[in-house]
């Protein structure tokens, strides 16, 4: 049986479930407000079914009543908390645990920031049927829960670092996607509680939770952090061969793609993102570019090693440009990003040119790293334990039971 580390509890996690809105409606049972310091603010208190209208659009913060009988606006600090005599407070009807904190951003952005604040096991339970389906083999599901519940303690962890951060996780496919209370059934419930407090780290001699990254389909090959996002995580030593995500149906893909379609949106995305900083040596201004440079050729680059990654590391574009050439490399992942993820659902591609524009083929779906969703489905169907599933795909973590 794993260790216990010293963790009694588990820790809560604060998850940014908007980070501009403007105006919305919250409801429970008998809301209250308070302000950072657990003031009670706004009045809200002794009436049984509370609805409140929150304004993020002017300079302050603005809260108005909808219950009947009450009017008025009131003027709020910039961070207040609400909470409901049941524990549960209604973003624009959905339910969400706990409590809701909003920040207001002074003479910045218009919008406030709205993060739900709860334990990090309910967090887990609402999980499941976002990032998942409870309805998979039981000792799936566990092992992603365990590499959810990883992956988020790796992120309150990482958020102590900036304090002036309000929150641990993002609600979106930027970290894991979480949607309240709505996703939580009886089995998720049952199965996060099965793993209650169980973690993976990064080595037998850390205390802490690694970045557990997780992913569809990985198509025959797991990756490494580094060669995705340029940068190693600890616990990440090793690519592992995966023979379980065959019958996937995102195991391989295809795409037909225009020369100026690709143009496009390389285009698109980098007026938003600006340029890579391997461009700015050739290319003097972002703006320029983008309004009259074209797209001649677009080629996998000589230095990526197909016989040991079927993954590419880089795409070698060339443009003209101002009566010239420009040559650039640009890493597969960025061009995956910038195409679409699910337009280039993997960077396990190779790429034959057509008549104005190029033919993908590709494996997998996802990044690549650590746990392959579908591979750890497979493996539990055939009767594989949630122990055997994370030692395949984390070969170099330890699992603990931190609470
Ligand atoms: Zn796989």
């Amino acid at each position: 049986m794993a260790a216990r580390l010293g963790h009694p509890v588990a820790p809560r996690i604060r998850v940014r479930l908007e980070a501009k809105k403007e105006s919305f409606d919250l409801s429970g049972f008998q809301l209250k407000i308070t302000d950072h310091r657990g003031r009670s603010v706004a009045g809200q208190s002794a009436v049984s079914k509370s609805t409140i209208r929150v304004h993020c659009s002017g300079d302050q913060l603005k809260v108005q009543s909808l219950d009947p009988g009450k009017t008025g606006i009131a003027l709020l600090p910039e961070k207040i908390q609400i909470e409901s005599a049941t524990g549960v407070v209604r973003l624009e009807n959905v339910p969400h645990r706990d409590r809701l904190v909003i920040y207001h951003a002074k003479g910045l952005s218009r919008g406030c920031e709205v993060v739900n604040e709860m334990d990090l096991e309910e967090y887990l339970e609402g999980l499941v049927n976002a990032e998942f389906s409870a309805k998979w083999s039981s000792e799936a599901v566990m092992a992603q829960i365990v590499a959810a519940r990883s992956y988020a303690l790796f992120q309150i962890h990482a958020a102590k670092a900036n304090p002036a951060k309000h929150f641990d996780i993002e609600s979106t496919v930027k970290d894991q996607v979480y949607g309240g209370m709505l996703k939580e059934d009886a089995e998720a419930t049952r199965l996060v509680s099965a793993t209650r407090g169980m973690v993976l780290s990064a080595s037998r001699f850390s205390s802490k939770a690694m970045k557990a990254f997780y992913h569809s389909t990985c198509g025959g090959l797991t990756e490494l952090p580094e060669k995705v996002w340029g940068s190693s995580e600890p616990g990440f030593h090793s690519r592992v061969r995966c023979e379980h995500c065959k019958s996937s149906p995102r195991f391989s893909w295809s795409l037909s793609v225009s020369l100026s379609d690709l143009q496009k949106r390389i285009l698109d995305a980098m007026k938003k993102e600006g340029l890579p900083r391997d461009w700015e040596k050739v290319i003097s201004s972002a703006e320029e570019f983008s309004k009259s440079a074209r797209l001649e050729n677009v080629a996998v680059s000589g230095a990526n090693h197909p016989a040991q990654n079927h993954r590419l590391d880089d795409l070698i574009l060339t443009w003209r440009w101002k009566g010239g050439r420009k040559i650039v490399p640009l890493s597969a992942h960025t061009f995956r990003m910038w195409m679409g993820p699910d337009q280039i659902r993997s960077t396990a591609f190779s790429m034959t040119a057509k008549p104005n524009g190029y033919f993908f083929k590709g494996l997998g779906n996802g990044h690549g790293v650590g746990m392959c969703q579908w591979g750890a489905k497979v493996m539990a169907e055939k009767g594989k334990k949630m122990s055997e599933i994370l030692s395949l795909y984390y070969p170099d973590a330890t699992l603990r039971k931190f609470w």
